[in-house]
This record gives structure tokens, C-alpha cells and sequence, in this order.
């Protein structure tokens, strides 16, 4: 079905209410974004959320968006806390899958004679592949419901990390309500053994440098600058995150049966926010939340170790720091000003970034003045982008920006365009040294699988809801 959409400005465009539609849909995208959008379904599924009770402005996506489980991925809905629902299908499989960006005081020429040994420690110290696991860090089940209840905390607890780590992280590395007993057996045993891995496909581990610096002053406070090296870590709550989305699913097909809710698709599946399957919903999604949070703390620690071994200098004279810790697929409770009104509104933010206006209270001290940092990936033969949230942003998106640069083709259709290639060579001839559990992932994470980030970062900046700040450059990249 055709989706109709009127075009408000350069990087704006209304999906008019109609039918079942309790609001307008609003999509950030340039035209030729827009175009090639018309050609497949995440149109429809920005018109399907929009359909769902008690959604407060429009169901909003951002220029990354594409096809994802009911909602679309890129996909951003407010639910008023009285009438409105939340659905596993918004914040998607892999609860709190998100990006953590470290800096370091190395300058990339201190480290090029060393990438293949920081490739291959890296590689070596931290687990990466489909159903990857520790046979070294075994958690009890008394350790794990630790971990849900208390997130990157439990981590630094155990002597990996600081509290400065924990003050860089959205939600201070943890979101309250955690109950672990909401948790199927299944999703506690898939939790035991895999804490502190990568998993496959999209995750990634990646030794940047700073290529480009657009805003000098934000950097500085960023603590970023020319030449810089960096680190950036993309995965989420693995296996048991992506259990407990399956297991609330069937609750809440039966919840949206029992409540009258009428589903444009049955993936949109939901429970009033204030009913007992909603509320359980929440707790269990926090546990989630919280195992991604330590998942990437641990990882962090095992990058500082990998950088201590190949270059011989402990992290803290390297100065390797958070610089912040983001989740792109999380629903929360968040104040926000809706027609003049204050309300308390659960955001979902499916493939989307927080992205906080300078002067927020849930901005770290250090960034106050300049926003909260934004982190959204490219690919790995080219670019990744730093960006900070905008006033304008927290009023028109909830203070939500894109996540990445979005998918443009199918695994398979990406496996067909590198068939013949040498893909490893490719990115080798550009001086990014690659490390990949799978030959397959390779292919299917080829950079023309993905939008160039530089385009989607540009519709961002020009409808004023981020700022950009930096452009990261691959050197080594270790892939699930
Ligand atoms: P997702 O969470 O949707 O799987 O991925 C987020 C984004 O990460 C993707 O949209 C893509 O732009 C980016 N991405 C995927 N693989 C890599 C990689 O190896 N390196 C970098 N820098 N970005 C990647
Ligand atoms: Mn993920
Ligand atoms: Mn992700």
C-alpha cells in the first residue's frame, strides 16, 4: 500500500493521519533518502505506530530508518504514562544495544606500527562471533541477577572500571526497576556465559582516529582533537536480551487481545503501560538494559588491558576514558514539554539516539554546557560521527537524533555485490586492518550496505536536532 507523504522543507516530511491514524507521521530524510524510502515498507510501519493508543506527537523517524520487527528501525513514539502503551517491538531484539566511544592521549602515529598486535589482541580478548562466550568468566546465577539489577556498577565493583566511567554512561550505566525474576530460565542461561562478548554481524570493536574536527570548542570539551585515537564499542545485551524481547512478545499479543488494543500488525504487540504485563515488561527490559551496560564496561576493560599489552603503557597514562556510553534501543520514562505541558512520557527509541539539549539535568556535569554526546557509527571502510544534542531537537524529537547510518541492503543482497571480492584486501589498501569471527559477516557488512553516515549526520544537523562535532576514521576493526 501506497503510503502518501507531503514534503515540509528540505529535510522534513509529513505522513498525513488518516484512517486508524491517531497522529501524523514525520520523517527526517533528504529527497533522494525519501525516494528510494517510497520502495519499501518502513513508510508503512512509521504509519502503523502511529495507530497505537495514547502516542503523543507524531510517530517520529529519523534518516536512517529502515524495515525493522513492527516498528521501524530509526524509529522514535512517546506514549502518555496514563493511556499509552509500550511495546518490545519499539525497542527491538537487542535491548540497550549501544555504542560507548573511549578517547585516549595517543596520537595515531604512536600506534600504526602497532595495529596488527592491537588487532589481534583485541580479537584475542574479547570473544566476537554468533553464540561468542567466556570460558574464562563463568557468572553464578547469584553474580548474574547482580548484573541485571545493578549494570555497569556490578562491573566496576569487581575492579574493572571507575566511577568516572559510570558518570560518562546515559542512565549512569544503569536503569532502575530492574526485577530478575521476571526473567524466564531460558533468558538467565543464555546471560551466564555471555558477558563481556561482542556476538556477530553489525556489533563491532574499532580503533578510530579523529579525521576531521567541524566544532574545536565542543571537541575540547569532549576531550577530542585532531589525530586523536579512539575507540568505539557497538554491541548489546546478547542472547539474553534478545530471549527476553521473544518471551514478552507472547505476553504481549495476549495482553493487546485482552485490553482491546486493535494492532495494524501483529508485531506492534503492546500492553497499557499501567497494566501488569507492561509494568513486568519495563522490569524485565531493564534487566536487559543493565547486562548491556556491564557487557560494554567489561569489554572497555579488556580494550584497556589489549592497549596496556601491545603498547606497553598503563590506560590511565594513555588517559583511555569514556566519553560516553549511549543505548539506541530502550524505552524510558522522561519528562518533556508537549504543547506547553510538562508530561512524564515513555520514549521509545528503536534503532534512535538520546540526545539531550545542553543544560539537562541527565547530562553529565562535564558536557552541561554543550549537550550530551551523540555517537552514530558509519561503516567500517569509511567514516563514524560525533554529534551533540540541540534545544531544538529536545522539543521537536524528544530529544532523540539517528543511531547510524542505516542499512540500504539486505545480508544477502550485501553478500551478492561482494561475491569475487577481497573484501579484507579492500579495506587493507585504505590502512584498516580487519579481524572477523565469520567470513560471511564480512561480506554482509561491506560499507555499500550501509547509507554513507556523513548524509544521514547532514539531515540531522540541518533540521537542527544534532550537532556535529567530529568524524572518526577507521584503523582496525574487529567484527562478530
Ligand atoms: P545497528 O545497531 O542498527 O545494528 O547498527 C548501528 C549502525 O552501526 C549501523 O546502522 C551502521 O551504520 C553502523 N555500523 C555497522 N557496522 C559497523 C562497523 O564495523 N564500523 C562502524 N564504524 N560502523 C558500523
Ligand atoms: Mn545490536
Ligand atoms: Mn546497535
Amino acid at each position: 500500500m501506497v503510503v502518501k507523504v507531503q514534503q515540509i522543507d528540505a529535510c522534513r516530511w509529513r505522513i498525513p493521519r488518516e484512517g486508524d491514524m491517531r497522529t501524523d507521521g514525520l520523517v527526517f530524510a533528504n529527497r533522494a533518502m525519501m525516494d528510494a524510502l517510497k520502495k519499501e515498507h518502513a513508510l508503512e510501519q512509521v504509519r502503523n505506530v502511529a495507530t497505537l493508543p495514547g502516542i503523543v506527537g507524531p510517530s517520529l523517524a529519523m534518516p536512517d530508518i529502515h524495515w525493522g520487527y513492527g516498528f521501524p528501525i530509526g524509529g522514535v513514539a512517546a506514549f502518555d504514562d496514563q493511556q499509552g502503551v509500550v511495546s518490545p517491538g519499539g525497542v527491538g531484539y537487542d535491548i540497550n544495544c549501544g555504542v560507548r566511544l573511549l578517547r585516549s592521549d595517543l596520537e595515531v602515529q604512536q600506534v600504526r606500527p602497532h595495529l596488527q598486535k592491537l588487532a589481534d589482541a583485541l580479537f584475542r580478548n574479547v570473544p566476537s562471533g554468533i553464540g561468542s562466550h567466556r570460558r574464562d568468566l563463568k557468572l553464578t546465577v547469584a553474580q548474574e541477577r547482580k548484573v541485571l539489577q545493578q549494570g555497569a556498577r556490578w562491573v566496576v565493583k569487581q575492579g574493572m572500571g571507575s566511577e568516572r566511567d559510570l558518570r560518562h554512561i546515559e542512565e549512569g550505566g544503569c536503569i532502575e526497576g530492574a526485577d530478575p525474576d521476571l526473567l524466564s530460565d531460558r533468558a538467565l542461561e543464555r546471560g551466564l556465559d555471555q558477558l563481556g562478548t561482542l556476538g556477530s554481524g553489525n556489533h563491532f570493536l574499532e580503533v578510530q582516529m579523529v579525521e576531521e574536527i567541524r566544532e574545536p570548542q565542543l571537541a575540547q570539551v569532549l576531550g577530542l582533537f585532531p589525530g586523536q585515537v579512539t575507540v568505539t564499542i557497538h554491541t548489546g545485551s546478547r542472547g539474553l536480551g534478545y530471549q527476553v524481547c521473544d518471551d514478552y512478545l507472547r505476553i504481549m499479543l495476549r495482553a493487546a487481545a485482552k485490553y482491546g488494543i486493535k494492532l495494524a500488525d501483529r508485531q506492534l504487540c503492546c500492553a497499557p503501560l499501567n497494566s501488569p504485563a507492561g509494568r513486568q515488561y519495563l522490569a524485565a527490559m531493564a534487566c536487559a538494559a543493565n547486562f548491556a551496560f556491564a557487557n560494554r564496561q567489561l569489554i572497555t576493560a579488556w580494550v584497556r588491558e589489549s592497549f596496556e599489552q601491545v603498547l606497553g603503557q598503563s590506560a590511565e597514562a594513555l588517559r583511555l576514558s569514556v566519553i560516553y556510553d549511549v543505548c539506541h534501543n530502550i524505552a524510558k520514562y522522561e519528562q518533556h514539554v508537549v504543547d506547553g505541558v510538562r508530561r512524564r512520557l515513555c520514549v521509545h527509541r528503536k534503532g534512535a539516539t538520546r540526545a539531550f539539549p545542553p543544560g539537562h539535568p541527565d547530562v553529565p556535569e562535564c558536557y552541561r554546557g554543550i549537550g550530551q554526546p551523540v555517537l552514530i557509527p558509519g561503516d567500517m571502510g569509511r567514516y563514524s560521527y560525533v554529534l551533540v544534542g540541540t534545544e531544538a531537537g529536545f522539543g521537536e524529537t524528544f530529544g532523540s537524533t539517528c543511531h547510524g547510518a542505516g542499512r540500504v541492503l539486505s545480508r544477502h543482497a550485501a553478500k551478492k555485490v561482494a561475491r569475487g571480492r577481497r573484501i579484507e584486501e579492500e579495506l587493507a589498501a585504505r590502512g584498516i586492518v580487519l579481524r572477523a569471527a565469520g567470513r560471511g559477516t564480512v561480506a554482509e557488512e561491506i560499507s555499500e550496505a550501509y547509507k554513507d553516515v556523513m548524509e544521514v549526520v547532514e539531515v540531522v544537523q540541518k533540521a537542527g536536532i544534532g550537532r556535529i562535532v567530529a568524524r572518526l576514521r577507521p584503523l582496525a576493526v574487529v567484527k562478530g
